[in-house]
């Protein structure tokens, strides 16, 4: 399965914010959404960085309160790993697990065209995982013809 797959049920609906819009706005969006991270960006379709809920609970571990009114670029993580459309949605798992995070976004030429949760990678597998399940009980049970 391709990333291009689960995007095409998932839609391509990016949440982003600007880099100056301070950490109590961003909690605000990641509440509103119900999502853990957000893409930082300038324009809306660049990827100038991603910001996720970890970020946040760091940065008041570390500096307090204060970082409540801090703009989102104090927090933001910039070296952001993206993949394409065409990647394999095993790729994907494995970035995730290997860097130990939970979002990748989507690009095409450097803009965005979405971003994959590890919630939808698991999603998706399970889904795969189960048709392969249920092809495989239908060929030895004989409800299948061979494939
Ligand atoms: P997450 O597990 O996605 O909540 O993120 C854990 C940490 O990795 C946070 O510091 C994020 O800013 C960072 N992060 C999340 N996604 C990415 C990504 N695709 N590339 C680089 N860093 C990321």
């Amino acid at each position: 399965m391709r990333i291009s797959d689960v995007l095409r049920v998932k839609g391509e609906q990016v949440v982003t914010v600007e880099p100056g819009v301070d950490v109590t706005r961003l909690l605000a969006v990641l509440a509103e959404h119900r999502i853990g991270a957000v893409i930082v960006s300038r324009d809306g379709k660049r990827v100038d960085g991603i910001v996720s809920e970890r970020d946040v609970v760091r940065a008041l571990a570390a500096r307090g309160a204060g970082v409540l009114t801090e703009p989102v670029s104090a927090i933001h993580t910039t070296q952001v790993r993206t993949v394409e459309p065409d990647a394999a949605l095993e790729d994907v798992e494995r970035l995730m697990t290997e860097h130990r995070f939970r979002h990748v976004p989507v690009v095409i030429d450097g803009t965005l065209r979405g971003v994959v949760s590890i919630g939808d990678v698991v999603k998706n597998r399970i889904d795969e995982l189960e048709a392969e399940r249920s092809s495989l009980a239908g060929y030895i049970t004989g409800e299948r013809d061979h494939p």
